[in-house]
């Protein structure tokens, strides 16, 4: 954030403000956690903040500080459009283009208030007022919340461990519990910090990550004995979910979290893909290791984007014509796929 922002948004939260926090389409922990944890922190300083989500967030992040004060736009629409035409400050968490808060897209792009962006995806748009945006040494958004407060703000005496618990949670939950995006002093220092706050990493650990029902568990396991295709010519795999696939294993949102990994846990791969088929489009994950670039990928492909080794898109086509193009692709890029990598 540059030194201009800064004394800009310390000017601006100096009183009392109504604030809105919106997070993108189908929230994250790290949207979640990042979103949280700025509320309980502005909370302390007597503003009035509403946490807007466009749509419904994973049950495993229900037991998060606050998380019943979230309003969703899907169920509550109007009551969102009220809050963000009455806000004084936006704050945009967690994506860095209008089109990622779905049914809320308008209304925030319409609203002619101060917009601030705190994100770590690459290539922000430049529609923002306020930009606190870094990317390759930045592990999650919540990391760099930890950072607005008591670095930006000074406000280390602000921090709690309801927030701790909230950052925490974003940032394990953004690194593959510290397996990706993680190779930075800095976001070792942040969780390190986070602990003063008397938090439990286990116990949240165990609250986000083993709380599968047996339809989720066995969903894996169809994808993995079933929908796993390797392709071992590109170093790459794939693994693709049908509508009858997710009614069979009683799908809920969350449900196929972390199951792309799975496809890059092999060593011989480098890229992978998880295809899962919506009513109106498929929806695509991918990840990669080294230097493949997913996000230039899904951009230049799949009207999407997200980090270099993580990323999501969308093809509006039928489950075979969309993995068609996959394929076709692979082969487009196969010299960058079968380079040496570490
Ligand atoms: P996931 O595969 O877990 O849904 O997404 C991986 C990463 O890519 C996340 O950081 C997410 O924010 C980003 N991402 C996913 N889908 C999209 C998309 O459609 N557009 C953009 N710009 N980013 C996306
Ligand atoms: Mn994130």
């Amino acid at each position: 954030m540059d030194k201009e922002d800064i004394s800009l948004i310390k000017g601006l939260l100096l009183k009392p403000k109504r604030i809105v926090i919106v997070v993108h389409y189908n929230p994250d922990g790290d949207a979640i956690g990042a979103a949280l944890a700025l509320k309980i922190y502005l909370q302390q300083l007597n503003h009035s903040i509403h946490v807007l989500v466009p749509n419904s967030y994973p049950d495993f992040l229900e037991w998060m500080p606050q998380s019943e004060t979230i309003i969703q736009a899907t169920k509550n629409q109007e009551l969102c459009i009220e809050k963000i035409q009455e806000a004084d400050i936006i704050f945009c968490l967690d994506f860095n283009t209008f089109s990622r808060v779905g049914i809320l897209q308008q209304a925030i792009e319409n609203s002619m208030t101060t917009k601030v962006l705190i994100d770590h995806h690459i290539d922000p748009d430049t529609s923002f007022d306020i930009m606190y945006s870094s990317t390759e040494t930045t592990s999650s958004t919540s990391e760099l919340i930890y950072n607005f407060i008591v670095n930006i703000m000074d406000g280390k005496k602000y921090m709690n461990k309801q927030i701790a618990e909230c950052l925490y949670v974003g940032i394990i939950t953004d690194t593959g519990s510290l397996s990706y995006s993680c190779n930075n002093e800095s976001t070792y220092f942040v969780l390190g910090n986070l602990f003063q706050y008397g938090i439990d990493g286990e116990s949240i650990h165990r609250k986000v990550y083993d709380t599968y029902s047996e339809s989720r568990i066995r969903l894996l396991g169809h994808c993995l004995i079933n929908r796993l295709i390797v392709m071992d010519e590109y170093a790459t795999s794939f693994i693709y979910l049908t509508k009858e696939d997710l009614t069979n294993y009683n799908y809920k949102q969350g449900d196929i979290e972390g199951i792309v990994n799975y496809g890059l846990s092999m060593d011989t791969v480098r890229f992978t893909a998880l295809f899962s088929e919506r009513d109106d489009r498929i929806r695509i994950s991918f990840r990669s290791k080294g230097n493949f670039n997913v996000n230039d990928f899904a951009r230049c492909h799949f009207n999407g984007g997200g980090h270099k080794n993580a990323s999501g898109g969308n093809a509006y086509k039928s489950m075979e014509d969309a993995i068609e193009e996959f394929k076709a692709l692979l082969e487009q890029y196969k010299p960058l796929l079968t380079e040496p990598w570490e």
